[in-house]
């Protein structure tokens, strides 16, 4: 991926955020330098998604304490898609725990598409990591629930729960996707065959194509990744989404397998688990600080949201978040103290 912060002073990681003021002048910095920006191409493959604004763009930075910072449009709603298999395989992994979710969906990268067959080909059948499609089908298969409405409640309640209010649907996408998502069709009938889907798999893409139309915000995305980066609590409600083990879980999934086939390249950049969505939303996880959520709906070929990578490249650096940056404790040498 392309960022352009050389000019931008390298903060480093202290274990907490900067002070109010100094998180608001970067947010709106931020949004300034980014909303000239024009790379990228709106989705199309979901024929409605084309229709979306390109000139839109909102950024927001929830805090751990509850703090939530805004810049441009916020408050903008789009549809959650990938982003959501973040949370639901949060939700899965507290309800099955660790082992179970590891040995049934993985949590090594595929190096291919988000929508690739040739990933379960080569891997025998086994759907890898559950940020590609095949992974989230086999991941949402598993939500507890004794019918498909009950599965659905279940992870509209749970998202909700990250967000702190609830996730409406957005019936126009659904109802879109629904009539175009062969390929997810395909992809959960040849799990099917591999023995790695147990339910009808036709009724799990219907239910995964509800989790990817669910309605957020910037703002919303960010409170849902400072739950995650809060030990699974949400700092806006107080309310318990998840353990803090499945939080450490569900962020280096992220780490590995959030922003596609170019996750490690975003990780080397960056420095935050992160996941992206085709809508044009991201949301990146500061463990213990909070988390960034950014709309813009211009895409990169492998469907991250051109201006938001860019301000989160930018945010990460300013406010000292990458996880990997450090000072040298004693800058001029190592103290020995007898
Ligand atoms: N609902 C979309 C799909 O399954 C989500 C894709 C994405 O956001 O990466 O194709």
């Amino acid at each position: 991926m392309e960022t352009d912060v050389a000019d931008v002073e390298q903060a480093v990681s202290t274990g907490r955020l900067p002070g109010w003021d100094r998180v608001e002048t970067l947010i709106g910095a931020a949004y300034e330098r980014y909303l000239p920006h024009t790379g990228g191409a709106v989705a199309d493959y979901i024929p409605i998604l084309a229709a979306a604004d390109p000139g839109i763009f909102g950024l927001s930075v929830a805090e751990v304490d509850g703090g939530v910072h805004r810049a441009g449009a916020a408050d903008t709603e789009f549809t959650i898609q990938s982003i959501s298999k973040a949370f639901v395989y949060a939700l899965v992994c507290d309800e099955l725990g660790h082992e179970v979710v590891r040995d049934r969906v993985g949590v090594d990268n595929t190096g291919l598409g988000f929508d690739s067959v040739i990933a379960i080909e080569l891997n025998a059948g086994h759907p890898m990591n559950p940020m590609v499609n095949a992974g989230a089908l086999a991941t949402t298969a598993l939500v507890p629930g004794a019918t498909p409405a009950e599965q659905w409640e279940r992870i509209r309640t749970g998202l909700s729960r990250f967000a702190g209010h609830q996730l409406p649907l957005d019936g126009a996408v659904y109802h879109s996707e629904s009539l175009t998502n062969q390929r997810n069709r395909a992809i959960a009938r040849l799990l099917e065959s591999y023995g790695r889907i147990d339910l009808d798999p036709l009724q799990v893409v219907d239910v995964y194509t509800r989790q990817c139309s669910l309605r957020v915000s910037a703002r919303d995305l960010a409170v849902m990744g400072a739950t995650l980066a809060d030990g699974g609590v949400n700092p806006a409600t107080g309310e318990r989404a998840v353990s803090p083990e499945v939080c450490r879980d569900t962020l280096s999934v992220l780490a590995a397998n959030g922003m596609y086939e170019r996750s490690g390249d975003w990780l080397f950049e960056i420095g935050l688990p992160a996941k992206s969505g085709v809508a044009g939303g991201i949301v990146a996880v500061a463990p213990g600080k909070g988390a960034i959520g950014t709309f813009s709906a211009p895409l990169d070929s492998a469907g991250n949201s051109v201006r938001g990578q860019r301000a989160i490249a930018y945010l990460s650096r300013a406010l000292g978040l990458n996880i990997f940056a450090s000072a040298a404790h004693s800058p001029t040498g190592r103290s020995v103290t007898a």
